[in-house]
């Protein structure tokens, strides 16, 4: 057995504009490297990185400690975290610590766990961050890809993106609020129109179809919700311009990523991913406010280094 095991996984975007709660997908644009090594007793995390070094409050550091609980080690563990992923941005940064985490305990102490209980663990992590389980991005940094999350029971189906989806993202330079992710959720309405529901449903059935049929023309034109996006854009500066004007420069679809306050436009190997970056950052230049943009691919996943 070994002694020690290096993970990496990668960001991700969750709700892909009408699938919210339920879509996630990996993303290329950067990663989470973490090792986990048997030491004498308790529970230690050390990076260099502003995240919480106390395991309760560290989603890698949860994951490990309710590993560790359900298979009864009582070895004690030393966490490395190394951050690639921005955290608070939107980009599946305490996923991605979370899905590593999991993966890692799963190698060192031979469990070999499939992909659903692997993912079960990811989403205690969250609790750590967002104050609650949930599945979107600890399932798509876990397999990679497209995943479509259903819960009660947890069941997860990935779906290979077609290999032509390029995505641009745009990280605003924002001070992010603590909690953001449970002030972010507070905004969202508690009642919806059922013609709203039908429309973000046509569009979230769309977007799985193009999925399924490696068709990124059809992704992109699914990239449409009207219940959340509209009751959280206030929340990013300069939103409708920089929306506007991705589209304008020929982004395929766009939209929010995750709980922002990043956003992602989607686009094809033939679309000109230069132009909609410099038209997103131009979009928030007009609400005074830096971005830094990635052109990135779905990502294949957490692997073993
Ligand atoms: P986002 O998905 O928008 O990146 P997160 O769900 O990653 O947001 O939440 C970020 C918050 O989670 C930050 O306040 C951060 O301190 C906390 N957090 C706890 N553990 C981690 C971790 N291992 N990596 C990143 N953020 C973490």
């Amino acid at each position: 057995m070994v002694s020690k095991v290096i993970v990496k996984s990668p960001s991700s975007t969750a709700n892909l504009g009408p699938g919210f709660d339920v879509f996630g997908l990996a993303l290329d644009a950067y990663y989470d490297k973490i090792q986990l090594e048997k030491s004498n007793n308790g529970i230690k995390i050390q990076t260099s990185d502003s995240i919480p070094l106390v395991p309760e409050k560290n989603s890698a550091g949860l994951v490990v400690k309710e590993m560790a609980k359900k298979f009864k080690i009582k070895s004690g563990l030393v966490l490395k975290i190394n951050k690639g992923v921005p955290a608070g941005f939107g980009m599946g940064s305490s996923a991605a610590s979370a899905a590593a985490a999991a993966v890692a305990f799963d190698a060192l102490f031979d469990l070999n766990l499939d992909a659903k209980t692997l993912v079960e663990f990811a989403g205690m992590g969250e609790k750590a961050s967002a104050g609650s389980i949930h599945y979107d991005n600890v399932a798509a940094a876990l397999l990679g890809g497209f995943v479509i999350v259903r819960t009660n029971p947890l069941n997860i189906i990935r779906i290979e993106p077609p290999k032509d989806l390029v995505l641009c993202v745009a990280i605003p330079k924002l001070v992010i609020p603590p909690k953001k992710t449970q002030v972010s959720r507070g905004v969202l309405p508690k009642q919806i129109k059922l013609s709203d529901h039908v429309r973000n449903l046509s569009n979230a059935a769309a977007m799985t179809a193009g999925f399924m049929k490696q068709d990124t023309l059809m992704i992109g034109s699914s990239v449409r919700d009207i219940i959340v996006e509209p009751a959280r854009q206030h929340m990013i500066p300069g939103f409708i311009q920089v929306k506007e004007n991705a589209l304008r420069a020929g982004a395929l679809g766009f939209t929010i990523s995750g709980a922002g306050p990043s956003v992602i436009a989607f686009a094809s190997k033939t679309s000109n991913v230069k132009k909609i970056c410099t038209a997103m950052e131009a979009g928030f230049k007009s609400a005074k406010t830096k971005c830094q943009t990635v052109i990135c691919k779905p990502s294949k996943g957490t692997i073993i280094l």
